[in-house]
């Protein structure tokens, strides 16, 4: 018989990836019609419903997609568990160009494909999904979070994600300069999308010297002309001698390249999975003195916004939680010190520690 299965496909079976961290479920879903090809991972539902985000994106083929979303989803267990919310750990991405491939249709579907679970995944907005794809999902399935406030939601998640950002960059500031000011500061900021933008705006008002980077000319173009910030060519961000270094783009940005290259005392950032290896690149911006706030942390404020609308919104709580990112920061990177580890496995135990807890 012809061999029509390509022995490759099988190099790296799913569920040995799935049992190497733990994943729980991960859900394929394809429609002819809309085009559509999605993977959703359910890491944990230990602590709640998994909760996380769509991302679209054009994912050079379906083996980064499967890697990726593995790798959002356990991130998402931590940084809920972490933060002390009852949920889960989930995310799921779209393979396909956001900008071009995206249709109400396929959204729909998407939304189809969500509602088949049952509420074990809850979504929300990620990189290419915005609010109003959410209302489109809405069509299909309630396990959503992330609608328009006009709608009785919490709306966009990014400004609380910014916030938390901005306060754990204070915490970090307070640490490493021994004040939590970051007037005259200089930040490069890399990512001008939603969060890179709010936060943009924090350190403008505090008047740090904010230098912006983006794929997107256009982007960039805007917050140089609304906020009076420098702009950085993308390849030359990590060459710069900056205070901070800020990922608000895609992860992996600190791995061996970039670390052998960056000049700046604290690296913050809204993106997720920042380290490309947790274990190498993490011990690696310790042993080069950079203090380094774990991307699960402080980067929880939409997350905390999407578990409000969950269990009732509150703009109070929200606030409360979201500021609080600054002692958590704090808290762990002083640890980080006393215990001469990384600051990446002093979170991470912390989370593990509630998550073996509830599973007791
Ligand atoms: P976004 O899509 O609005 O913005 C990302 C920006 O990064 C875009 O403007 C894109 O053009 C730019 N970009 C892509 N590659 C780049 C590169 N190589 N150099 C410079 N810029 C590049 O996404 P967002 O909602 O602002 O999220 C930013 C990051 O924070 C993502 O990694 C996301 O997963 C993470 N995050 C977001 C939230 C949230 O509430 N939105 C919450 C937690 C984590």
């Amino acid at each position: 018989m012809k061999d029509v299965i390509n022995m490759s496909f099988f190099e790296n079976p799913i569920i040995s990836k799935m049992a190497a961290h733990d994943h729980e479920q991960v859900v394929f879903c394809r429609d002819n019609n809309t085009g559509l090809k999605a993977i959703i991972a359910i890491h944990s539902t230990v602590l709640g419903p998994s909760l996380g985000g769509v991302r679209m994106w054009n994912y050079n083929n379906e083996r980064e997609a499967i890697q990726d979303v593995l790798r959002l989803s356990e991130a998402m267990t931590y940084k809920a568990s972490i933060s002390g919310l009852n949920l889960g750990g989930g995310k799921s991405v779209i393979i396909g160009n956001s900008k071009k491939e995206k249709s109400k249709a396929l959204i729909r579907k998407f939304g189809q494909f969500i509602e088949t679970l049952g509420g074990k995944y809850i979504a929300a907005e990620d990189v290419g999904i915005s609010t109003k794809d959410i209302e489109y999902m809405r069509m299909e399935t309630s396990h959503l979070s992330g609608m328009p406030e006009s709608k009785g939601g919490g709306g966009d998640p990014s400004p609380n994600t910014a916030y938390g950002v901005y306060m754990g960059m204070k915490a970090c500031a307070k640490e490493c300069f021994g004040n939590d000011s970051l007037e005259s500061k200089r930040i490069v900021v890399q990512g001008a999308g939603h969060v890179g933008t709010h936060l943009v705006k924090w350190l403008v008002k505090e008047k740090a010297t904010v230098i912006v980077s983006d794929v997107d000319e256009e982007k960039i173009k805007k917050l140089v002309k609304r906020y009076h910030v420098e702009s950085v060519g993308v390849n030359d961000v990590y060459d710069l001698e900056t205070d901070i270094y800020s990922p608000c783009a895609l992860g992996a940005t600190l791995n061996n390249n970039t670390l052998s290259r960056l000049r700046c005392s604290i690296i913050t950032g809204a993106a997720n999975n920042q380290l490309a290896n947790e274990e190498i690149h993490g011990k690696m911006v310790m042993e080069k003195g950079i203090l380094y706030a774990p991307d699960f942390v402080i980067n929880a404020g939409g997350l905390i916004n999407c578990y409000s609308e969950v269990i009732g919104y509150s703009k109070e709580y929200v606030f409360g939680e979201v500021e609080n990112i600054y002692n958590s920061v704090l808290k762990i990177i002083k640890k980080s010190k006393k215990d001469n580890l990384p600051s990446y496995l002093i979170a991470k135990r912390i989370a593990q520690k509630r998550l073996e807890r509830a599973k007791k």
